[in-house]
């Protein structure tokens, strides 16, 4: 048979002859052992002859896909023989135990953070409270909720909150600031120094071995000590009973539908997918960052923010310039006097006044329970 009978056998029932005899002239195809291409024998998509079959080049990717399982099988056999040796090795041991746990996306240090969107900008103490309810995950809302609750969180919680502050861009004067007004509620600025201010230096470095700690990634906290009677630390979907995430997910602003779609998440145990979808329906996208890290969420919130602020402040600019050629200024004001206050007000807790001038607008989608509370 020659080539263009092996042609004919190759083409794909969805092409016709007169297209495949066009492709023939210039379509290179590869001669294989036909049993790495069994799949294709099976399904009669080659021609087989002398023991070999001539595969299409848009078909190599089965007999690639074949290859691969079979090698990864064959090593995750050889792997799991080796494993208790291994093991045993103390220099390898540890590395391996803690594979799983593991986490290699982006550092969010005070030196990670700069590099990133939306962060390395310094943050103030006084902002914490607006940001807790924009640009928080679910863990550290929680977190803050409990803080302005009770003054007080215990070592998890503070190790978990004060970190991810750290990573958001808070100083080390500014932390000492924001948890002395916090705690002081119920202690004396003393006691504070005393009992807590220590703990606080030492983790931005400036005490003790002085290490530079950052903030836990998702797969620590998740896979960490669980909170045990009056802690707060964790990841509420792990963490917290079904009833409890629910109501959280509702005071965020998600719509009884939006809720039940992170809680089928949660129901199978895909925290981090459910940490995924709550995002995606407060802020209107996804986005691979989120679910990885919370600075990760706080950093894409803010990145969304920030474009959705420049979107707001341009059309309202450019409104404003259009009622301006055909009206005269109002005294005392400008076009750029009035647009920055206007976009503020839609990005930050306006949300009523942004809905309506955001309506049918996917650039500029509502962005769930900003302001709202602090959850
Ligand atoms: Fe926090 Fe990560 Fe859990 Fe989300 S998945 S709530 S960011 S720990």
């Amino acid at each position: 048979m020659g080539l263009k009978a092996v042609w004919a056998v190759a083409r794909p029932s969805a092409t016709t002859e007169a297209e495949w005899d066009a492709r023939f002239s210039h379509e290179p195809f590869f001669r294989v052992p036909f049993t790495q291409a069994l799949d294709l024998v099976a399904h009669r998509r080659v021609y087989l002859s002398g023991g070999f079959a001539y595969v299409p080049r848009e078909r190599l990717t089965a007999i690639i896909v074949a290859r691969f399982r079979a090698e990864l099988s064959r090593s995750l056999v050889l792997a799991a023989k080796a494993l208790p040796a291994v093991l045993q090795d103390e220099r390898l041991g540890p590395v391996l135990g803690n594979m799983s746990r593991a986490y290699l996306g982006a550092q969010y240090g005070p030196d990670g953070a700069s590099a990133r969107a939306g962060a390395g900008k310094q943050v103030k103490a006084a902002d914490v409270d607006r940001l807790a309810g924009t640009s928080f995950p679910l863990c550290m809302s929680g977190l803050h909720r409990a803080l302005r609750e009770h003054s007080h969180l215990k070592h998890g919680g503070r190790m978990q909150y004060g970190l991810f502050l750290k990573g958001i861009g808070l100083g080390l004067e500014e932390a000492l600031v924001f948890w002395q007004a916090h705690f002081t509620r119920k202690m004396s600025a003393e006691d504070f120094v005393k009992k807590y201010a220590y703990n606080i230096r030492h983790n931005y470095g400036k005490e003790g071995k002085r290490a530079d700690y950052t903030p836990f990634s998702c797969v620590k906290i998740i896979t960490g000590t669980a909170p045990g009677a009056g802690e707060v630390h964790g990841c509420p979907y792990r963490h917290w009973d079904q009833t409890a995430v629910r109501t959280a997910l509702l005071s965020r602003g998600l719509a009884p539908p939006q809720v039940e779609r992170v809680m089928d998440s949660v129901k199978s145990r895909d925290y981090q997918i459910a940490c995924r979808r709550e995002f995606e329906a407060r802020h209107g996208e996804d986005s691979d960052e989120v679910g990885q890290h919370p600075n990760g969420y706080y950093s894409e919130s803010q990145r969304i923010h920030a474009a959705r602020l420049t979107t707001t402040t341009t059309t309202t600019a450019a409104a404003a310039a259009a009622a301006a050629g055909g009206a005269a200024p109002v005294p005392g004001t400008s076009a750029s006097d009035g647009a920055p206050a206007a976009a503020m007000a839609a990005t930050e807790g306006g949300v009523d006044a942004s809905d309506k001038a955001r309506a049918g607008s996917a650039a500029a989608a509502p962005l769930r329970g900003e302001g709202d509370d602090d959850w």
